[in-house]
Formats: structure tokens, sequence, C-alpha cells
């Protein structure tokens, strides 16, 4: 039994990992980042805004020491930015075991109204970005002959919905991108897989939130009958990246309360 335990938390262990989280300064990237910290792995935060980042890191620092957290800005739609970043964290902070590929963006119009510059900016941050970190980050993971990605899709990758039809199209591609990924990566030692978190509690849906009507919506359209927690959305992503999932790829997990499994 003793035994059976230890080895149980071993497959769970993420003790010294290193872990990049693209768009952690808030959100759910944010307690994805305090959970990994709390599981003793090393996190790097990233974001855009410099500032923020600071902040955020300068307070992580403080809750776990500033040995174990380091962090970095860059912008996700330049590609020559986040080559330049994934190689400074490579010279500076050492090779990323894991990489969660969270940040994104919403966009809401009618597709009729939507500008190609929309368009563009919305499957730039959601979609390429997730390819373009992924393969920088991979080419070190495949030399290695290990390595977890785990990429941040949603319930909008499987089903549509009025006026986010971009925002439907980067997450439909990043919840395919993870599988092509997982043809070309599982046998050389990676394993990469999709978290899709239903509606969760943050910035990008509190004018969701305070409006009546959608809130209704969803707490009637969701089995478990309220919004999801960022916290929600840690149990899966810590698992996907932990030796516990060795054999897992390609896969997508929904975490979402039960949305997706009913009509
Ligand atoms: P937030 O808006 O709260 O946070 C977004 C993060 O992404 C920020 O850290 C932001 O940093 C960063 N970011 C955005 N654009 C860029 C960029 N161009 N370059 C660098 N960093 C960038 O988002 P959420 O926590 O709500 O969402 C996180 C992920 O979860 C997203 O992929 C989203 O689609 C997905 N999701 C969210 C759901 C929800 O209900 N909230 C439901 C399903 C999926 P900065 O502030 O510096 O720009």
């Amino acid at each position: 039994m003793g035994a059976e335990k230890t080895m149980i938390s071993k497959m769970f262990d993420l003790t010294d990992r290193r872990v990049l989280i693209t768009g952690s300064t808030r959100g759910i990237g944010r307690v994805l980042l305090g959970a990994f910290a709390d599981a003793g792995a090393l996190p790097i935060v990233h974001g855009r805004d410099a500032e923020r980042l600071e902040c955020e890191l300068e307070s992580l620092r403080e809750q776990y020491g500033a040995q174990r957290v380091a962090g970095i800005a860059f912008d996700l739609a330049d590609e020559q930015a986040i080559d330049d970043g994934i190689a400074r964290i490579d010279r500076e902070f050492g090779s990323i075991d894991i990489l969660v590929n969270n940040a994104g963006i919403q966009h809401r119009e009618p597709l009729l109204e939507v500008s190609s510059d929309d368009w563009d900016r919305v499957l730039r941050t959601n979609l390429t970005s997730a390819f373009l970190v992924g393969r920088a980050v991979a080419r070190g993971m495949v030399e290695r002959g290990r390595g977890k990605i785990v990429n941040i899709l949603s319930i909008q990758s499987e089903l549509a919905r009025v006026t986010i039809g971009p925002y439907t199209a980067s997450k439909g591609g990043l919840r395919n991108l993870t599988k092509a990924m997982a043809a070309e990566w599982a046998g050389r030692g990676l394993q990469v897989n999709g978290v899709a978190p239903g509606y969760i509690r943050t910035e990008l849906t509190q004018a969701l939130i305070d409006d009546e009507r959608f809130n209704t919506w969803v707490l009637e359209r969701t089995p478990a009958g309220r919004w999801g927690e960022p916290a929600d959305i840690a149990g899966a992503v810590c698992w996907l990246a932990s030796d516990a999932a060795a054999f897992v790829n390609g896969q997508t997990i929904f975490v979402d309360g039960g949305m997706t499994a009913v009509v």
C-alpha cells in the first residue's frame, strides 16, 4: 500500500519542472501559474505588458522565493519576439519542461461585420502564436526526448455561438493543431494535449457575467449550474503536464461543468 502510494504521488510530481505559461499575468494563466508553483515547479510568468508582468513577478517572488519564479514579456503577435523570447529563456533560466499555450483574446462582432484585421489579430494571437511558441519550444524538447505541451482550448473548439466567429475558428484550429503536434512529436517523447474550459469567471468574461440574460443562460445551460473558476482548470492542466499522463496524446479534456455533454 505504502509503495503504491509513493508510486502514484511520483507520477503526479512536478517538483523543479520548468514551466512556461503564456498569458499568465492574469486570469486563468495566473491561477495555473500559482498551481504549478504550489506543486513545486519552476514557473515562468509571461505577458505582453511589461509593467503588469513586473508587478506579478514581484508578488510571486515574495510568495515562492526569488529563485523559483522567472518572468519575461514579449508580444505573441510578433514572430521574431517569440523566437528571441524562447532563446532568452533557454539561455537565462534553463530549458522548458512544460509549455502551456494559454494566452488568448476575444472579439465580439457578427461575422458579416468582422474586418480582416480583427480576424487576423484573433487568429494570430490564439492559433498562430501556439504554433510559433510550440515550434520554438518543441525543438529543444525533441532534442532532449521529453516535454509536455498543454494548449488551452475552449468549448468553442467544439461548438459555435453567434458573434464570436474568429474566436471559434481559432479555437477549433488550435484543437486540430494539438492533434498535429501529437502526431509529429509523440514518437519523439513529447505529450501534447488540450484542455477546453467552459464558461470561466475572468476579466475576459466579466461583461458576460454582468449581462443578466447571458448569465442566466450560462447557469441554465451548464449541468453543474455555475460558472467555472480558474482553479477548476488547474487540476486537468497539472495532470496532463505530469508523468501520470505519459500515454495521453492529442486529446481534449473538456472542463466545462458538463456543458458539452448535453443539448
Ligand atoms: P485574460 O484576458 O484574463 O488574460 C489573457 C492573458 O493573455 C494576459 O496575461 C495577457 O497579457 C495575455 N496576452 C493576450 N494577448 C497577448 C499577446 N499578443 N502577447 C502576449 N500576451 C498576450 O484571459 P483568460 O484567463 O480569460 O483566458 C485565458 C485562456 O483561456 C484564453 O486562451 C481563452 O481563450 C481561454 N478560455 C477562457 C475562458 C473563460 O471563460 N475565461 C473559457 C474558455 C477558454 P497582457 O495583459 O500583458 O496583454
